[in-house]
């Protein structure tokens, strides 16, 4: 992280002003500055953590996202500008990464108040923010009954959901993304307004009431569930071989713990001898089929989502086929809420899931190409409305 002009903000503002007070006037000491972080800091929950800070320092001005990052100002007593900037130096969101942080003091606006603002456009030089695997803040929301977003495969909040794979062009905001053609309803719309929620600023907040929906087809027909996504996971129990769309594209999702159902995975997708990866539905179920040491274990749960490429256990419920002759297999956690319910209602442990495409080519992301190439591959495709714009093998 480069520091610009870091000796800029030690120089004491308030003296400064004071020679042009009036001499019986009691000075107000008012300092400003004005601060640009670049890197990661869109799409990760950084406009409202720098707000948070600002108001707890009773500091007024804005944060808004620029093409350039996001850029700060701020003012209020010197002490506690310093503090701002000191906490924004060492301190960030868990999914942010910081680059460069540049400061230099301005004079005082007499902002009033603290301000999330509209984007800024112009040069674009942020880095794109990465997809992050749901949250367990959106996870217990997801499985909690009495939540407005029970079993809604959409769920995200400032801290997951897609970024990446949605965003057409910076600066990271809804207008900027496959979003766009979702109008929020008026109960997303209070919590993406409202600073103190933690949807504040999340640009693809969505519910069933406004957001995308799943859908389940086969040969091309739209089949009316109630539950698209425990439709598919009864069809992967059966034996079939389902198209699952995730953040970044389709995969091919069928019983990990069938024989004949992973051998005709493997004819229809002309896969030879490699190795599947296997989706398995908690940690306890991947202890059960691999051994894994601590470390291990926490990265099956960070949120990028990482295979983790682990011994075999003897016996195994996976059967042979997933990866013919080899001592290792690799699994990896549901990370999005599609698959998280997916895996609640399959029965099998662990399911293939292996990239949607042919042989080499890349992975199929868009709904059209997946209703023709997946004619002789797949038996049913799960998919959704939102367009993926920006393919990731994830
Ligand atoms: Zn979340
Ligand atoms: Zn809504």
């Amino acid at each position: 992280m480069s520091v610009v002009s870091e000796k800029t903000y030690l120089y004491p503002v308030g003296k400064m002003l004071r020679k042009h007070q009036m001499p019986n006037q009691k000075p107000e000491e008012v300092a400003a500055y004005r601060i640009n972080v670049n890197g990661i800091v869109q799409g990760v929950g950084y406009r409202p953590f720098v707000y948070h800070i600002a108001k707890t320092l009773r500091l007024n001005g804005f944060v808004l996202n620029s093409g350039n990052g996001v850029l700060i100002e701020v003012e209020g007593r010197p002490g506690d500008c310093l503090q701002f900037i000191e906490r924004l130096k060492v301190e960030k969101p868990p999914r942010a990464v910081v680059k460069t942080f540049s400061c230099v003091q301005i004079t005082p606006r007499g902002h009033r108040g603290f301000r999330v603002e509209q984007t800024l456009s112009g040069e674009v030089e942020t880095l794109c923010p990465p997809d992050v695997a749901v949250c367990k803040d959106c996870l217990n929301e997801l499985f909690n009954p009495n939540d407005r977003r029970y079993l809604y495969p959409f769920i995200n909040c400032i801290n997951c959901g897609p970024r990446f794979t949605i965003l057409e062009k910076l600066p990271y905001d809804r207008v900027n993304t496959s979003m766009k053609t979702f109008k929020m309803c008026r109960d997303c719309d209070k919590e993406y307004s409202e600073p103190s929620d933690r949807r504040f600023k999340a640009e693809p907040n969505a519910c069933s009431r406004c957001g995308p929906t799943a859908r389940l087809y086969h040969d091309g027909r739209l089949i009316r569930v109630e539950n698209p996504i425990s439709e598919a996971a009864k069809l992967i129990n059966r034996g079939f071989i389902v198209a699952v769309k995730g953040y970044g594209g389709f995969h091919l999702a069928c019983d990990a713990t069938s024989r004949s159902t992973v051998t005709e995975l493997r004819r229809r997708k002309r896969r030879g001898n490699k190795p599947f990866a296997i989706m398995v539905k908690s940690v306890e179920e991947a202890e059960r089929i691999v051994e894994l040491n601590s470390s291990e274990k926490e990265w099956l749960t960070h949120y990028s989502a990482p295979i983790i490429l682990a011994r075999k256990k003897e016996p195994n419920p996976v059967v042979e086929e997933v990866a013919p002759n080899m001592r290792y297999l690799g699994v990896f956690l549901p990370y999005t809420p599609i698959h998280h319910i997916l895996m609640r209602s399959v029965e099998p442990p662990a399911i293939v899931l292996t990239s949607g495409n042919v042989s080499e080519e890349p992975i199929i992301f868009r709904d059209k190409e997946a209703f023709e190439k997946f004619k002789d591959m797949a038996d049913y495709i799960l998919t959704y409305n939102r367009r993926i714009v920006n393919f990731a093998d994830d």
